[in-house]
């Protein structure tokens, strides 16, 4: 068995030096504490170092970090309920507790398989609690002489620690702030009816669509749909029953669009918009009828239509463009609605292309 030569005093100061360096060098608590116990380690040739963070409120202890080369099942992430372990009487006690022969410690409780010894020290910022250096050894009496040594540590890293979980919770608490953001960003940009994008987003991306078909002249495309007789509908089926109309049909438009570049959005009322961007005026009549077909095969029951089959069914309007610059999308926009008003007018549940398409480069 190797012997360990207990540092002499220039060699503790050196430690303690390189240590409080560390400590000072990481705003990240893991890695500065991984930092730590693993120099810990290396120095004094301890066979287990660990610092864990205590959760008074929840009563549980973390690993944050650990340094070992023994078999233990402790890693950084491990938590576990602060219990009547050693930990845990440290935790309560804020005092350290040195255990010379585990075998005769009523208290203690194995994570090392074979550990003899312990020392537990609480890791005190101002008299509060901020974490607890653990240490394990196979040998009894490892640690007999170190605990002022090992206090003197946790009192110099005290600060760093605190400030370092200040820091963690700070980072915490923007990414939290940044999430509710996104998700008020993307809530603000969907229909809360049917999920889709709403008019919102759809100028946004029509916006940017636009342009980019200006830059790479090449065409883009947009339908404008309409659900047939739906004021009728409502009427028959109750505002609930043309609400569900509404968004199965949004799903359906959804679902039946291929590109991922393709957009569906609520242009108002029962009014859907989408965007084709690199489609020609053949491949948006072809989208056209895909999504008209999709919703007449979902044979909803419409009595009351006077026109058709008797099911829900919808018109469209295609119109596509190879933009110039000094094109604006609007243009495009009421074209695709002119076309819309044209498959009204030509007995509704039909596609219509503008007309101004098949002179269009
Ligand atoms: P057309 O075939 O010419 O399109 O006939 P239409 O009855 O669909 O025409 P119109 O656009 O005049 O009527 C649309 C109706 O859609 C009017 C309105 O009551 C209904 N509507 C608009 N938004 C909603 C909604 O969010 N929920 C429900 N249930 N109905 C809506
Ligand atoms: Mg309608
Ligand atoms: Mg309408």
């Amino acid at each position: 068995m190797a012997t360990k030569k207990p540092p002499g005093r220039g060699t503790e100061l050196e430690i303690l030096n390189a240590i409080v360096r560390i400590a000072t060098l990481d705003l990240e608590l893991r890695p500065m504490l991984q930092r730590i116990t693993d120099a810990l380690a290396q120095k004094f040739g301890w066979e287990f170092v660990a610092c864990v963070t205590v959760d008074r409120d929840r009563k549980r202890f973390t690993c944050e970090a650990v340094t070992t080369t023994q078999n233990t099942d402790i890693d950084v992430g491990y938590s576990r309920e602060l219990g009547s372990g050693v930990v845990g009487e440290v935790a309560s006690l804020a005092r350290p507790i040195l255990l010379d022969d585990v075998l005769t410690a009523k208290n203690y409780v194995e994570t090392m398989p074979g550990t003899r010894s312990e020392l537990c020290v609480p890791v005190l910022h101002r008299g509060e609690l901020v974490a607890i250096l653990n240490l394990e050894s196979t040998r009894p009496r490892e640690f007999h002489d170190q605990l002022p040594l090992v206090q003197t540590i946790a009192d110099q890293i005290a600060g760093a620690i605190h400030s370092a979980r200040l820091f963690q919770q700070a980072q915490h608490a923007n990414r939290a702030l940044a999430e509710a953001n996104r998700r008020l960003e993307e809530l603000s940009r969907t229909d809360g009816l049917t999920g889709v994008a709403n008019r919102r987003q759809f100028e946004d991306v029509y916006e940017r669509e636009w342009r980019r078909a200006q830059r790479a002249k090449g065409p883009i495309a947009l339908l404008m749909i309409d659900i047939d007789e739906f004021k009728k509908y409502n009427d028959r089926y109750g505002h609930q029953g043309g609400d569900d109309c509404l968004k199965k049909v949004a799903e359906t438009l959804k679902a039946a669009l291929t590109r991922a570049s393709d957009m569906v959005a609520r242009y108002g009322g029962e009014e859907f918009v989408v965007v084709l961007p690199g489609s020609d005026q053949q491949q948006g009549i072809a989208t056209a009828e895909r999504l008209r077909q999709r919703v007449e095969a979902l044979a909803m029951p419409h009595e009351a239509a006077t026109s058709g089959n008797k099911k829900v069914t919808i018109s469209v309007g295609v119109a596509s463009y190879h933009p110039d610059e000094k094109d604006r999308g609007e243009t495009l926009l009421s074209a695709a609605d002119q076309a819309l008003y044209g498959a009204k007018h030509g007995g509704r549940n039909r596609t219509c292309a503008a007309v101004f398409n098949s002179v269009a480069r």
